[in-house]
């Protein structure tokens, strides 16, 4: 039952996203939801501000968006929306369907989950509410509780990257104060050197104004500093902070009008490579201009590695070069700067410790 509603959203928008967020949950199990307009119904849902009759008093804008009570008698399994915050249908801050469906697990009985792309993961993501599905970890738990879906064809979770899937590929690669970050889409993979578990998670958890589909990246040592491109954009991360005054466009660098993206990079030595296509650039991080003399063939400086790289980063001064070949799938190859020649190849998914 919807008790009452939010005057920054038409009253079929809100019961759209309600009813669309209820069908989150009942197309993966045997539940199933019937609106009712007066009585008393197991999920009471209501916007309400500040201190509203519980124990949990809402706190304004952001901080926490809203809750719901695990099942049970009374306010068990209602759901509460904070009045003050900004409620929306689109990507902007908050979609109400995506938190709707996240306080409707927990209306359910589900918990919090540590799986970073969960929506049952503690924190607000984005996520298209046209193209939402849910991902397996939510399905494994709500599954646990009430038991599969009764239709004759079984859901599966959302397409979320899998570690060890041989046709994974890398856009964007770095070294990132001493772990290694690997871009695919909307997430990225973190492999930090002493942990076993290389962990996943989206972009927008840890810079929500970063667009997805990062292509390349590099950590300038000196500086501190991270750079991310898509496009001819890019950014500069200090640890987890975006600096200010980003977005720049890639003609800072000295690139020509004529690239339009940037496949990969990586600084070495105080220099940063630009892989483009089949050619590559290089900037002098010190004196802070492209060097002369490039555009120069991937094929001839980097000898063994074929033409084109989606992702490298360097380590133990060996590049690492993520490469798509037509069939066998991506692999990387690690390349000695100093005998110019390839000394290793593997899969590329051996990064993300599979064997
Ligand atoms: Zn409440
Ligand atoms: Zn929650």
């Amino acid at each position: 039952r919807i008790i009452n509603y939010t005057p920054q959203l038409s009253t079929s928008d809100v019961e759209s996203a309600i009813e669309r967020a209820f069908g989150v949950w009942s197309a993966v199990s045997p539940l199933t939801f019937t609106r009712i307009v007066q009585g008393e119904a197991d999920i009471n849902i209501a916007f309400a501000q500040g201190d509203h009759g519980d124990i949990s008093p809402f706190d304004g804008p952001n901080g926490i968006l809203a809750h719901a009570f695990q099942p049970g008698q009374g306010i068990g399994g209602d759901a509460h929306f904070d009045a003050e915050e900004t409620w929306t249908k689109t990507s902007r801050n908050y979609n109400l369907f995506i938190v709707a469906a996240h306080e409707f697990g927990h209306s359910l009985g589900l918990a919090h989950s540590s799986n970073p792309v969960a929506l049952m993961y503690p924190n607000y993501i984005f996520r298209e509410p046209s193209t939402f599905s849910l991902p397996q970890d939510d399905i494994n738990g709500i599954q646990a509780l009430y038991g599969s879906s009764n239709r004759p064809i079984q859901p599966t979770g959302a397409t979320t990257p899998t570690a060890c899937d041989p046709r994974l590929t890398f856009d964007a690669a770095t070294t990132f104060r001493g772990e290694i970050l690997f871009f695919t889409d909307k997430y990225f993979w973190r492999r930090h050197p002493w942990l076993r578990r290389v962990e996943l998670n989206f972009i927008s958890l840890f810079w929500p104004s970063l667009p997805n589909g990062i292509q390349a990246a590099y950590e300038d040592f000196d500086r501190d500093l991270v750079f991310l491109f898509k496009g001819r954009q890019y950014w500069a991360l200090n640890g987890y902070e975006i600096q200010r005054g980003y977005p720049r466009d890639i003609s800072n660098y000295g690139f020509p009008s004529s690239v339009q993206a940037i496949d990969a990079a990586v600084s070495y030595r105080r220099k940063t490579y630009f892989f483009v296509n089949s050619q590559f650039w290089r900037y002098d991080n010190e004196r802070q201009f492209m060097e002369p003399g490039y555009p120069k063939s991937i094929l001839r400086s980097f000898p063994g590695i074929g033409n084109k790289v989606d992702a490298v980063f360097q380590q133990d001064s060996y590049l690492h070069l993520n490469v798509t070949l037509g069939k066998g799938g991506p692999v990387y190859y690690a390349f000695d700067l100093s005998t110019q020649s390839v000394t290793r190849i593997s899969r590329s998914n051996r990064w993300l410790n599979c064997r």
